[in-house]
């Protein structure tokens, strides 16, 4: 490509959002910042905006609309506001836009991009887990490239024979057991939202931080993983590596397993999509394998972590299930952030609104809306009757 790569960011302010500016920065001849985004946090957004110069900046929360123009007053950079500006920034005329939004908020933006034909780097998980075959339809339609940034699926893009899925027998998700890998149930019951937040091994947002302490995380990176790579879900497979440093596994009919492994730095499966398909510098730790020693691996713990398998039998029936599943997990873990269930309610929450009902099969994006707000209502619901 000639020139600089034009980008654009969603979720600008947030933990990955930030690791990809961090890159950018490095490299500020590679690349051109388009649009930037942000929830609420009009100060960073403003921040960023004009530290990358960036062409646009937006703010989800249409209320802070004139507190973010004036925080760019005479910078030249424009300002919008709202759920459709974000959609309209992520429609820019740009070569990649990094999907970093938290939550199925991000199903709408991520789609705009795509729709507008721009290589999309796929941070945001959820936003797949809850309308996965409409995005990729979409993506195949305008034959659209999707990087996948979670490390597990960057390292299985990269050990993935695109050309030959056929010889692939399994794909294996590496999973550091989170904050919680040796506790007992008893031990889990009464944790603080900041003891969960604290993971071992990455540092990263509230919210997939809580789904790491109860694996749902990697519940729903399989899911994530059998719409990236569409394999039957039996080939779909977790294995618990509390060191990190294997991001995750391809395993060959013949018995070759190819493996990807780095430190533990987002920026790492992070500047592998910005560059894509050549390589960039990052400043990454490089591994030393004599000091790392030796690797440990072991089976996910089902009784203790009831998560992993709501997302298989979710991700199985497939239909409604997934979204549901998000959408349930999203509201559950906002009430453990604000102190309203336990930590062990989550997993349990979201058990009971799988099994309440049962909806049709979205066939477009608002029966995903439809689903995902039908679910944050039984969700809801489910709390109510808990602290009854
Ligand atoms: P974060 O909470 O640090 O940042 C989220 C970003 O999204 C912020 O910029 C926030 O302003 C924005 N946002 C939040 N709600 C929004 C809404 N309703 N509308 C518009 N914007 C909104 O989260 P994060 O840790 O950076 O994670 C972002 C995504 O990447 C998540 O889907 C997460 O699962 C995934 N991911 C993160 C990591 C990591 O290391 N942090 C690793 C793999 C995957
Ligand atoms: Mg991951």
């Amino acid at each position: 490509m000639s020139g600089r790569k034009r980008i654009s960011i969603l979720g600008a302010t947030g933990s990955v959002g930030q690791s990809t500016l961090d890159l950018v920065d490095r490299d500020p001849d590679a690349f051109e910042v388009i649009a930037v985004t942000a929830f609420r946090d009009v100060e960073g957004l403003a921040d960023v905006a004009r530290k990358h110069a960036a062409k646009v900046a937006v703010i989800g929360d249409q209320t802070l609309e004139s507190e973010l123009e004036s925080a760019l007053a005479g910078s030249g950079i424009a300002t919008a506001a709202g759920a459709q500006a974000i959609c309209d920034a992520a429609a820019m005329d740009a070569d990649f836009v990094m999907a970093a939004i938290v939550g199925a908020a991000g199903v709408r933006p991520v789609m705009a991009a795509i729709e507008a034909g721009t290589t999309v780097g796929l941070a945001n998980k959820e936003s797949l887990v809850s309308a996965g075959s409409l995005m990729l339809e979409a993506a195949r339609k305008r034959g659209v490239t999707i990087l996948p940034v979670d490390s597990e699926h960057n390292a299985i893009f990269q050990c993935f024979d695109h050309e030959r899925p056929g010889g692939i027998a399994s794909i294996i998700l590496t999973a550091s057991g989170g904050p919680f890998r040796e506790w007992t149930r008893e031990q889990m019951r009464d944790v603080t939202p900041e003891r969960a937040v604290q993971h071992p091994n990455w540092s990263m947002g509230a919210k997939i931080s809580i789904d790491s302490a109860t694996l749902m995380n990697k519940g729903l990176e399989l899911i994530e993983a059998r719409y990236l790579f569409d394999l039957p879900p039996d080939d779909c497979r977790i294995v618990v590596h509390p060191q990190s440093v294997i991001h995750s596994l391809v395993e060959y009919r013949d018995g070759s397993v190819l493996a990807q492994l780095g430190a533990p730095d987002m920026r790492i499966p992070i500047a592998h999509t910005l560059a894509w398909p050549e390589r960039m510098e990052t400043p990454c730790e490089r591994l030393n394998l004599a000091e790392i020693a030796r690797l440990d691996f072991e089976e996910p713990d089902a009784e203790r972590f009831p998560a992993i398998a709501l997302a298989r039998s979710a991700m199985e029936a497939g239909g409604a299930r997934p979204a549901i599943l998000n959408a349930a997990n999203e509201e559950a873990v906002a009430a453990f952030l604000a102190n309203r269930i336990g930590f062990l309610d989550i997993a349990e929450i979201v058990a009971r609104v799988l099994n309440g009902y049962a909806p049709n099969a979205p066939q477009t994006l608002d029966d995903v809306f439809a689903i995902d707000a039908e679910a944050r209502a039984h969700a809801q619901q489910q709390m109510e009757s808990l602290a009854a």
